[in-house]
């Protein structure tokens, strides 16, 4: 019963001229010219309420994209029914039935389904064409595949018998009904948060960020394509308190998959905990949350890699990773050629909307988040100890435009330099070269996150040290590389601290989180 060896999804170039791109530019157009009216998915039934908001691309207010039905508590507690009553049936589908399904969708990711969600991701959450292939087509065929090899894994994991007895392993279900509350910023990760738990034979209410709905419903439909059943996963749009409410006071509540803010997560626990005296069993918790990732560089490191990785590392995707580099120490010595080479870099990036695949930066997510990241560049332009060495400007007038921005920071301890922007805004501290050993400390004491962070020296004794001081200040650790751009299956991502629970999405370890396995022992 092997299933495939699971292999990474080779990531497409989109080279002018090739058949790739022109695939992508005509689903554009042809998304473009529709208006979807997409509704909530309960049991396999699409929901309408009435009660619609529109959606338009974050880099064009004036264009619609669709709109979406918003449900209330009530449409809630249907998508709670409608899971338990598939649950009967799902949890007792022999595991490849279940493994089928997801190697089906990944094939059909892999084929017809890539350029409709490459381009709903483009054109609804505002990535660049090679930014929605990573995401949408790479990581999220990786986590099907992946995940799937990963499960068999766990379904073979058997303990050892005595003679004259047998020893099992039972790796049930969780008992109930799990919550997948999901970003906007990975569609990869919308769609694993759901359907990790389901492969493992769970039925899922998934709450997508309202941002994110455009893609979400392609992914429903992959999901109906591919065979989950009616029922296992079931898609509402409602505001998070009124999910909560019913949610997280349910019996048969058990479990919540979460990537978002700190903040909404320690509330969850704390709701959690108000409540758990209800629930059947102790609910699993997992979340990915905030991160003020770094990018630290050694007095031996290379100047234009350590540039390039800030680049790289801190504006793709306007910065809205969780891990996207966000605060950079860079010692005295190499500073005048990293500010060159940054300068020069950030020159050549062009920023606008989604369907000029020469534009490297696009919009940011919405408006809220514009008004905060515009307020941070206000104040840093007015402080006398902040150099604005890029950027800096920022424009909604046609869509949620914010420059990449470099801020050079005299105090380590500037206020960009501690709180989580989420934005194409990093922060800068040059540090005296001989002071590595301290500004290790810095590193690790300025902010409460531990998501990722780098490394950059030649010196492998400086390595070894930052290795070890830093040892609980990131989740993924990168050595001589910017600290974006996990990839399923080889660096297993998550962070501990602020950051989250780590229980690390493209690994085993996150599917051991949804079953709960029973011990049989028979004496002969
Ligand atoms: N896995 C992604 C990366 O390594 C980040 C995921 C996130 O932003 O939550 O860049």
């Amino acid at each position: 019963f092997n299933v495939p060896a699971p292999k990474n999804e080779p990531v497409k170039g989109y080279a002018p001229g090739s058949h790739e791109r022109a695939e992508l530019q005509a689903m554009l157009k042809t998304l473009k010219k529709q208006e979807r009216d997409i509704p909530m998915y309960i049991g396999g039934k699409e929901v309408r309420t009435g009660n619609t908001q529109r959606i338009s691309p974050p880099h064009d207010h004036s264009h619609t994209l669709g709109q979406f039905h918003l449900g209330t508590a009530e449409h809630v507690q249907q998508a709670i029914d409608a899971a338990l009553a598939a649950r009967p049936l799902w949890a007792e589908l022999p595991w490849q039935e279940r493994a089928a399904i997801f190697l089906k969708a990944a094939e059909l990711l892999a084929g017809p389904y890539r350029a409709k969600l490459n381009a709903a991701t483009m054109l609804g959450q505002s990535k660049n064409a090679f930014q929605a292939e990573i995401d949408a087509a790479c990581e999220l065929i990786d986590f099907f595949r992946f995940n799937v090899h990963f499960m068999q894994q766990i379904y073979q994991q058997q303990p050892e018998s005595a003679p004259g007895m047998w020893n099992r392993l039972e790796h049930r279900p969780l008992e109930g009904f799990l919550f997948a509350l999901t970003p906007f910023n990975f569609t990869s990760i919308a769609a694993n948060l759901p359907a990790a738990p389901a492969m493992m034979g769970n039925v899922v209410v998934w709450k997508p960020a309202n941002t994110q709905i455009y893609s979400a419903q392609v992914l429903m439909e992959l999901f109906q394509e591919a065979g989950v059943p009616d029922g296992v996963i079931n898609l509402v749009f409602v505001d998070g308190p009124t999910a909560g409410e019913v949610i997280f006071k349910h019996r048969d509540f058990a479990g919540i998959h979460f990537t978002g803010s700190t903040g909404v997560f320690n509330g969850i626990w704390k709701t959690i905990g108000e409540n758990v005296s209800k629930y059947r069993s102790y609910p699993r918790v997992v979340g990915e949350t905030g991160g003020k990732d770094f990018i630290l560089a050694h007095h031996s490191a290379n100047a234009k890699e350590v540039a390039t990785a800030i680049t790289r590392g801190a504006f793709e995707f306007q910065g809205q990773k969780c891990s996207a580099a966000s605060r950079a120490y860079i010692p005295s010595n190499l500073w005048d050629d990293v500010r060159q080479y940054l300068v020069e870099d950030l020159k050549s990036f062009k920023m606008g909307d989604v369907e000029d695949f020469s534009n490297f930066i696009n919009a940011v997510i919405d408006e809220k988040s514009f008004d905060k990241l515009a307020k941070y560049l206000d104040n840093a332009k007015n402080d006398a100890d902040v150099e604005i060495l890029a950027g800096g400007g920022y424009d909604k007038s046609k869509g949620y435009f914010i420059e990449p921005t470099v801020l050079v920071a005299k105090d380590p301890q500037y206020v960009t330099m501690c709180e989580e922007l989420f934005g194409p805004v990093l922060t800068l501290h040059v540090y005296d070269s001989q002071q590595f050993e301290k500004t290790l400390e810095l590193v690790d004491g300025t902010s409460p996150y531990a998501l990722t962070g780098a490394i950059f020296a030649k010196d492998r004794y400086a390595v070894d040290l930052a290795t070890k001081k830093l040892v609980h200040a990131a989740g993924n650790f990168y050595i001589n590389d910017k600290p974006t751009g996990a990839v399923v299956g080889q660096q297993p991502f998550g962070g501990a601290r602020a950051s989250g629970t780590n229980d690390k999405a493209g690994s085993i370890l996150n599917l051991l989180r949804w079953v709960s396995p029973r011990t049989i022992k028979e004496t002969f």
